[in-house]
């Protein structure tokens, strides 16, 4: 696990990455934005649009703080994607560009990508891998396509896929994608779920210093979780679930999982973002300066202030130039704003998918669902790995397993685990007849 250093040569090198991607990100967005819309052709598909920053500026890219490029990829399909998923255009600059705030999570995974949430925490970017960027432009239309024929889709929401070079250092792939937890919710317990057992165990001795960890298939099992869903809301989401699988077996993807986070009502909100630092990127120089986001959230936020924003955004939009971003020292005030998507199944209860009973009464928990992580295609490493567990181990077992077996094993843990609270127990008192 690799987690960001206090170090400030570390931390600078950090600040000045997100600084040229939140840049880039307006003035690229921006641009395609001001312009008419008009229907996607084939070529859109293989765009790639560069620009070059530096501190003079020209009549194409405003002047920034640093030297860097910017590569902005298919920018017509991301705005058509965006407006498949409802974001609103002003609504999505101003969430990550309106203020120059990420809030910056490190590197969770083993991959050693780096995650950043903009400063209302409804996106996330994540560097990619070279290889992973090359593979989401490839199944781009496959990807495109299926959004426009299942706008309920489980998959991750991609929104923009971007590079940033700056001058000594290796190019830098990211993606923008929602943020499938909520702003205004705790999340009392978050699961990733593949559907194996091997290696699928978080610690649970580590629990006590780190109550939030995400934890495994194994750590799932053993609490004898379940998905509480009632008939009518569990075919609906096996149902989709199916059918992305299905896509992602197609294009041959693998080591997927199915991100889920729990808000349990009876505990509601209490532990509010306790634990959590948001750190403010200071365009200014200087190293960024941290806050407790619980403390943020005791804001309220007001209407004068929002309407303010939405002004100096349209003014940004306009000249293509960085408004107000000296104000490092505000806090983000719209944490608090409902996530509410409507149209959306599963974000019809406060944004997530409530629990029901069999009757389809409402149950104590909401959950927050998504299939994340779906760009790793089943190349030669996954082949070479597949062959070497395989010598040692149980072969069905390994996560690495041919694109059509883990969507097949997935899909049977998954609809192994989800079943009401009424199904549960039957299904124990059988057991313990039998
Ligand atoms: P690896 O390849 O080692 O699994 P990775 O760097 O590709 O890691 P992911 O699997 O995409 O990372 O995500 C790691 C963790 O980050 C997840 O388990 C989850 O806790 C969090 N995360 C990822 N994507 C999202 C998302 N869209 N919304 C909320 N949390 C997310
Ligand atoms: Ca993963
Ligand atoms: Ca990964």
């Amino acid at each position: 696990r690799v987690l960001v250093g206090t170090k400030v040569d570390e931390t600078h090198a950090n600040w000045v990455t997100a600084y040229n991607m939140l840049t880039g990100i307006r003035v690229s967005v921006s641009r395609t934005n001001a312009k008419l819309d008009r229907k996607l052709t084939d070529a859109d598909f293989e765009v790639k649009q560069k620009s070059t920053f530096d501190i003079a500026g020209n009549e194409l890219v405003p002047s920034a703080k640093y030297d860097f490029k910017f590569k902005d990829y298919a920018p017509w399909v991301f705005r058509h994607l965006r407006a498949l998923f409802r974001l609103d255009p002003a609504d999505y600059l101003m969430s990550l560009t309106g203020k120059y705030i990420l809030s910056e999570l490190g590197s969770p995974g083993k991959s050693g990508s780096f995650f950043y949430f903009s400063r209302d925490y409804k996106y996330i970017i994540k560097t990619i891998h070279h290889a992973e960027h090359k593979f989401l432009r490839k199944v781009l239309k496959d990807y495109y396509q299926h959004v426009t024929d299942n706008p309920n889709t489980l998959l991750s929401q991609f929104y923009g896929l971007h590079r940033v070079k700056m001058p000594y250092s290796k190019k830098i792939h990211f993606v923008v994608m929602n943020n499938l937890f909520p702003p205004h919710r705790d999340i009392h317990q978050t699961f990733d779920l593949k559907g194996s057992t091997i290696g699928r165990d978080y610690k649970e001795d580590d629990l006590d210093t780190n109550p939030r960890a995400t934890l495994k298939d194994l750590n799932w099992l053993r609490r004898k979780r379940h998905l509480e869903l009632g008939m009518q809301k569990k075919q609906l989401f096996l149902a989709q679930l199916q059918k992305d699988v299905k896509l992602l077996q197609r294009l041959k993807i693998m080591d997927y999982s199915l991100l889920v986070g729990i808000h349990d009502c009876q505990r509601g909100n209490e532990e509010g973002l306790r634990g959590k630092t948001l750190r403010v990127f200071n365009p200014g120089g200087g190293a960024p300066e941290e806050f407790d986001p619980h403390s943020v959230l005791m804001r309220t936020p007001s209407k004068l202030e929002n309407q303010r924003k939405a002004r100096e955004l349209r003014q940004m939009i306009k000249s293509e130039r960085p408004v107000l971003m000296g104000e490092t020292t505000s806090m983000p005030e719209e944490l608090e704003e409902g996530q509410s998507r409507p149209g959306f199944i599963f974000n019809q209860d406060d944004g997530g998918f409530g629990a029901t009973h069999e009757d389809n009464s409402p149950g104590d928990e909401i959950y927050y669902l998504g299939v994340i992580d779906c760009l790793t295609h089943y190349g030669i490493i996954k082949k070479l790995e597949h062959f070497w567990k395989g010598l040692s181990q149980d072969g069905s077992q390994i996560s690495a397993l041919p694109p059509q077996e883990y969507g097949d094993r997935f899909l049977n843990f998954i609809s192994g685990i989800t079943k009401s609270n009424e199904e549960a127990i039957r299904e124990a008192q059988e057991k313990d007849a039998a």
